[in-house]
């Protein structure tokens, strides 16, 4: 049977991660309530903006339910807003936003810089397969970076040239992944075909 994944439906860009998810052989469901939370295999958490989605969460009640079934497992994904949301530590952050933590990095929020607010580029993506061929194309939009990471933490992408050069803009952590960059808007299936790999192995 596929997999259940929950989009996390707040804010942001919902609608594009469920068509790149069900194109990916999971079964895509919005998730706005703890009942729908507690029903799936894992979860994204869309680009966005993550002090709205940090609101949100509260206001929904899903942030201590979410924030608790990361920690204990659930398997995760998240780009741009998504990254920012999964990190335990934050830079940049307006006063009082939290984060949801799962992944043992610093993420600085809206990273790049008037100059490269908004870019594009290829990335080699560890786990992708083909990508040192047939690179992965990245959309990156006021993204953040990983700034820091913990032992744990597989660096799975940095930045190739131009002035991020070398700045890590994908990692993964047990079974949580996160990219700067946004997947679910350029029809190339092979992140969320990763995830949706990571999920059904623990199923
Ligand atoms: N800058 C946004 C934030 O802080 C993230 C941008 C995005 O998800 N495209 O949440």
């Amino acid at each position: 049977m596929a997999s259940t994944i929950g989009v996390l439906a707040l804010q942001g860009d919902v609608r594009e991660h469920v068509a790149a998810l069900e194109a990916s052989g999971a079964h895509a469901v919005p998730v706005r309530r703890p009942r729908e939370l507690a029903a799936v295999d894992g979860i994204v958490i869309p680009g966005g903006e993550s002090t709205t989605m940090d609101k949100l969460l509260h206001v929904f009640e899903l942030f201590e339910p979410l924030r608790d079934a990361i920690a204990g497992g659930l398997p995760a994904y998240g780009s741009c807003a998504g990254m920012i949301l999964l990190a335990n530590r934050l830079e940049g952050g307006v006063v009082g936003q939290q984060t949801l933590g799962g992944l043992d990095v610093t993420v600085r929020r809206n990273a790049f810089g008037r100059q490269v607010d908004s870019f594009e580029t290829d990335l080699v993506v560890e786990g992708v397969p083909d990508s040192a061929t047939d690179p992965v194309h990245a959309v990156f939009i006021r993204a953040p970076w990983v700034e820091e990471t913990g032992p744990g933490t597989q660096v799975l992408a940095t930045v190739g040239s131009g002035p991020a050069a070398g700045r890590i803009v994908a990692v993964r952590e047990r079974d949580v992944v996160a990219t700067s960059f946004h997947p679910e808007i350029t029809g190339d299936l092979r992140l969320h075909r990763m995830f949706v790999q990571i999920v059904t192995d623990r199923g």
